[in-house]
């Protein structure tokens, strides 16, 4: 094992292997430490990713693709169904165990040097700069130096509180979530399906994405501070309604921020990802934001050590750049999140009737709010600086 390397990326999600990645593709040395034995598993995540974005990123291929979807359903608390349908975009259901092991392997390819089953548990600080981490190996504990540290270490991160950024997150800002695989269950293999209802998922809502022809990641997210009991609590209300003889085969539980990120930089230090707090608040998807974060931060990396200037001054550029991308679309999503906490059922249920029978310009979250805004100027009127 070396002493030292230009970069280390802590957390080998997708954020953290493209911010190795795009590191190791500008010549630096990087190091990409993993703290479970097998990258991707168990998978805390829904897995379902806009084709665009991840397209950006990686050539699609089947090995990690569970299902390729033609469109959306969302049903209003009533049961009103809002159908969005389009051929060419839409989106993918990964399988996310092959997907993140596809992305650490490019990284790898491309020269990062990763390491699995290898924990940071402490940062290395001189003169207010971080200069590496303490990790743990097999029960081996070392320190690394490194010019520049990149926390990736996800949504329990403490990688940013190490280096003293505040990251904790309010409960209005985090979404709980359990989800179950399910397998003999009925369901349309090309739609996901999302179900809203403020005594359903309280702040958030039910989901079912196809994974093949009778398997489906079903769950639900609840805003923590609407939970009135556990998500799994909802999950099993859910389940036992709509697939009462469905099996279950994974069970998972996690958490989504869905605040807006406050700083993400200090000297020798960038955070990337759900340690940074960058996923969507409306949707809770974080998949493509923390892909994106993380080819900034590599790139910034780069530039940073070719000058022998890792203060945080010379790292703002990371951050100019992640708010001028993916920080407008969170502020845009928050603001239309606290919004849409506020309605009723009855309110839901009737925004929902008068979207019926349309043809949406845009498959999106925000192509869905728009008409919602336009057809309902009154009850929506503080989203009208959306449009
Ligand atoms: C139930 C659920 C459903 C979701 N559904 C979707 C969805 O459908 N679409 C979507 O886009 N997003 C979804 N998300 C969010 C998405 O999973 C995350 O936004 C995304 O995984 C963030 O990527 P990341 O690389 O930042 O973090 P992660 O994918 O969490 O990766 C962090 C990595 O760091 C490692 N790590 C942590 N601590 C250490 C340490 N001390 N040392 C070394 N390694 C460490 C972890 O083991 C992990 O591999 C969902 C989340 C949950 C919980």
């Amino acid at each position: 094992m070396r002493d030292g390397y230009d970069l280390i990326v802590v957390g080998a999600g997708p954020a953290g292997s493209i911010a190795a990645k795009t590191a190791a593709e500008h010549d630096l040395d990087v190091l990409l430490m993993e703290k479970r034995a097998e990258i991707g598993d168990p998978v805390r995540c829904a897995e379902g990713v806009g084709k665009e974005g991840v397209k950006q990123f990686i050539k699609p291929d089947k090995r990690w693709i569970a299902a390729d979807v033609k469109g959306a359903r969302i049903y209003s608390p009533s049961g009103i169904k809002i159908e969005m349908s389009e051929i060419a975009k839409v989106g993918y259901v990964l399988e996310r165990k092959m997907f993140d092991r596809e992305l650490a392997k490019q990284a790898a390819k491309v020269g990062a040097e990763v390491m699995v089953k290898t924990r940071a548990i402490g940062l290395i600080k001189e003169n207010g700069f971080v200069r590496g981490v303490k990790a743990e190996h097999l029960g081996d504990s070392f320190a690394m130096r490194a010019d520049i540290v990149i926390g990736a270490d996800g949504i329990e991160s403490k990688v940013g509180r190490w280096a003293g950024i505040n990251t904790t997150l309010r409960l209005k800002d985090i979404e709980t979530c359990a989800q179950f695989l399910m397998t003999d269950v009925d369901i349309d293999p090309d739609y996901c399906e999302f179900y809203i209802g403020n005594q359903l998922a309280p702040g958030g809502y039910a989901w079912i994405f196809p994974k093949g022809k009778k398997e489906a990641n079903v769950g639900v997210g609840i805003l923590g501070s609407r939970a009135e009991m556990h998500p799994i609590e909802y999950l099993k209300r859910f389940v036992e309604r709509r697939y009462p003889d469905g099996q279950i085969i994974e069970m998972i539980m996690g958490g989504v921020p869905v605040g807006i990120p406050t700083k993400t930089t200090t000297n020798g230090l960038m955070l990337v990802g759900d340690a940074a707090r960058m996923a969507d608040p409306l949707t809770g998807g974080g998949i493509v934001h923390a892909m994106k974060s993380g080819e900034i931060a590599g790139e910034v990396a780069a530039k940073a050590i070719k000058s022998g200037d890792a203060s945080v001054e010379r790292l703002a550029e990371y951050e100019r750049r992640w708010r001028s991308t993916i920080g407008a679309t969170l502020q845009k999503s928050y603001k239309a999140k606290e919004r849409l906490l506020k309605l009723s059922d009855a309110e839901w249920d009737s925004l929902a009737s008068s979207l019926r029978g349309i043809n949406f310009e845009e498959m999106t979250a925000f192509g869905l709010l728009k008409e919602m805004i336009m057809r309902n100027p009154k009850l929506l009127w503080d989203l009208r600086c959306l449009l």
